[in-house]
């Protein structure tokens, strides 16, 4: 079977290239045809004919099919692809004033096991190729394109659907390569956030290797003992030692570490907790986004009453950290956070 060509940041198709002494304009040419103009046709035009028939000897554009498409009343869509082996993953288009944030999925289910997430209980099964990546994104625009011409344009992308995508560095990176790519979707490094469980080998392959990117972190409770029953790699990588990393990170106007705390009813939502972390977040760069847990078939927790949300809310702003509280978009569906699972 031939590599595809979505696995290819610029650097290396230009590499590929220069091997076979064809054009160096290539690559830029190709990036523009396929990322900026959305063609997914072969591009004939511009391209050398030796480099065109390159291109067609080795390599596929074969793109992740769309296997189901779920529409929520709010605007949510949720994709469902199926790969080339038949495994599926998900894709979630998010609405936000007629523009819409994609979140992605990074592996086919997940090795974290985070009690509390639905892609947890599904185990990993693999790590999604840079091309699969970058294939929900390039599907998941051509059919807001078709369906929604009126408000088609995706804004912001975070990693935060199946996987831990700093566990499956390598080709979250190059998609990541592709995204800010001048020749490809020219995106601002600031628009993508990667979301971690607190994944510490993966975090400081991301401070080497592609800084410029937000981080969000899954925090969901200051108390580690808490902390390891939600997340047990806490165990391995304990919030202390996470968060010593994530202080070290820059500020700056659009750089900031989002922590996200799920909250669960009568498990980390009392305003003790509260409190315990706001004086561990108070005066860092932090943003947090509160949560209610989403429920999913068999979950062994409950969410809270959104006035018990506003509370917490509430003794967080006086420690002056900004909170949002995210709505819940898409769970008519299953569509939203944690309650991705393709193998129901
Ligand atoms: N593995 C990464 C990204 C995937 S999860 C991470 O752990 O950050 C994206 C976000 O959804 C995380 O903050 C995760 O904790 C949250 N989440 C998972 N299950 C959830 C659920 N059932 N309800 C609400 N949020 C959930």
């Amino acid at each position: 079977m031939k590599p595809s060509f979505y696995q290819y940041n610029l650097a290396e198709l230009q590499a590929l290239f220069a091997a076979q002494d064809l054009p160096p304009s290539g690559p830029g040419l190709l990036f523009n045809w396929h990322y900026k103009k959305r063609k997914t046709e072969p591009c004939l035009i511009d391209l050398a004919k030796k480099s065109i028939e390159f291109v067609a000897a080795n390599m596929s554009f074969d793109l992740p099919e769309v296997h189901t498409v779920k529409e929520s009343d709010d605007k949510t869509v949720k994709f469902l692809f199926k790969l080339r082996d038949g495994q599926k993953v998900e894709t979630v288009l998010i609405p936000f004033n007629n523009k819409y944030t994609i979140c992605l999925s990074s592996q086919v289910g997940c090795a974290m096991k985070c009690s509390f997430c639905f892609t947890g209980t599904q185990g990993l099964s693999r790590h999604l190729g840079a091309d699969e990546i970058v294939g929900q994104f390039t599907e998941a625009q051509k059919w807001l394109t078709q369906n929604r011409p009126e408000d088609d344009r995706i804004l912001n992308i975070v990693f935060m659907g199946q996987g831990e995508p700093l566990h499956n560095f390598d080709a979250v990176k190059t998609a990541c390569e592709i995204f800010l790519s001048q020749h490809g979707l020219s995106l601002a490094s600031h628009k993508i956030t990667i979301s971690t469980a607190g994944y510490l080998p993966g975090l400081e392959r991301w401070k080497a290797e592609m800084p410029d990117v937000n981080i969000a972190l899954s925090f969901h409770s200051p108390i580690e003992e808490k902390r390891n029953k939600l997340i047990p790699i806490n165990k391995r990588y304990p919030l202390a030692e996470v968060l010593k990393f994530v202080d070290a990170i820059p500020h700056g106007k659009n750089r900031f570490v989002t922590y996200e705390y799920l909250l669960i009813k009568d498990f980390n939502d009392s305003l003790e907790d509260a409190h315990i972390t706001g004086k561990l977040l108070e005066g860092k760069n932090a943003y947090i986004n509160l949560i209610p847990f989403n429920p999913f078939p068999g979950s062994e927790f409950k969410r809270p009453e959104m006035s018990e949300v506003e509370k917490f809310k509430t003794v967080l702003d006086t420690y002056k950290i900004p909170t949002l509280v995210r709505k819940t978009k898409g769970d008519e569906i299953l569509a939203a956070c944690g309650q991705l699972n393709t193998k129901i």
